[in-house]
């Protein structure tokens, strides 16, 4: 498969010349197989707009998995070119809260807060509600499983084409299942099993160790954190997602140099590329 970074960036778009190398949108992430356009995304935040230019003129066929509805997540929706093409086909997959899911996502994608709603997509779109489990999607199979964040259920995905594996925790915040063996969040059950043995896992690094306890209110992970899970499930690779919006690129370079000494390759997701598959 090819995993493509539309937006790789946390809680708010940073535009600007500080952001210009490692990309200002936020989280959405496309998948394909081998040969084919993007059927599988994660997360549609401001970097949905990327995916567009991926379609070659075509219309999109395939599933919008949201691991949340925090608006880093979902803002791109609307905005989605290659999903009003003719043709197109658009399920949208969310996790079960209460009700249908295109009423829960029209909580905060609806006037006031937006001129439309989700139901005024139009057709073609389709929503969904998504729980844990197993699921066969799009010629993928996708092991979701509930992480602890902040703000909302949060679900973690694992997606393999029976090839190559890819873990998904773009928001996590593990302090809240225990102090961990480094006091920064514990290994726990559904993150090992989402990162174990992957080629790549993608990784909440929105804070550095030296941040904590001040933003532990904010729900999310600490770098130091995201290579002691990546190592403790034994994934090839690990990939820094969700920079923080504030996190210029030369302070991204600064926390990479200190990445050399890790026990697996560490970088940090630059948007607008593909991922390598080690
Ligand atoms: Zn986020
Ligand atoms: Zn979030």
């Amino acid at each position: 498969m090819r995993v493509y970074l539309g937006g790789v960036r946390g809680s708010t778009p940073a535009p600007g010349p500080d952001f210009v190398r490692y990309g200002g949108h936020t989280s959405c992430v496309a998948l394909a197989h081998d040969d084919g356009p993007p059927q599988l995304i994660l997360d549609a935040g401001t970097g949905l707009r990327r995916i567009t230019s991926l379609m070659d003129g075509e219309p999109f066929r395939g599933t919008i998995l949201l691991g949340h509805l925090h608006w880093d997540h979902v803002h791109g929706l609307p905005f989605f070119d290659a999903g009003f093409r003719t043709g197109h086909r658009v399920d949208v997959l969310l996790p079960a809260v209460d009700g249908d899911a295109s009423s829960t996502l029209a909580r905060g994608l609806s006037p006031p807060h937006f001129p439309i709603s989700p139901t005024e997509l139009g057709h073609g779109w389709a929503f969904g509600d998504l729980d844990e489990g197993r699921f066969h999607i799009e010629g993928f199979d996708v092991l979701v499983r509930e992480i602890p964040h902040k703000g909302g259920r949060t679900l973690g995905f694992r997606v393999t084409d029976g090839q190559h594996t890819v873990a998904y925790l773009s928001d996590h915040f593990p302090l809240a299942a225990g102090a961990g063996p480094d006091g920064l969040g514990a290994y726990h059950e559904a993150a090992l099993e989402l990162a174990g043995g992957v080629n790549v896992l993608l990784h909440d690094a929105q804070f550095l160790a030296s941040q904590f306890p001040e933003v532990a209110y904010l729900g999310h992970s600490a770098v130091e954190y995201a290579t002691g899970l990546a190592s403790a499930a034994q994934a090839r690779a690990l990939v820094l997602f969700h920079h923080a919006p504030d996190r210029t690129d030369d302070e991204l370079d600064v926390i990479l140099k200190a990445q050399c000494d890790a026990r697996l390759p560490v970088t940090a997701a630059v948007e607008g590329t593909y991922l390598a598959l080690p």
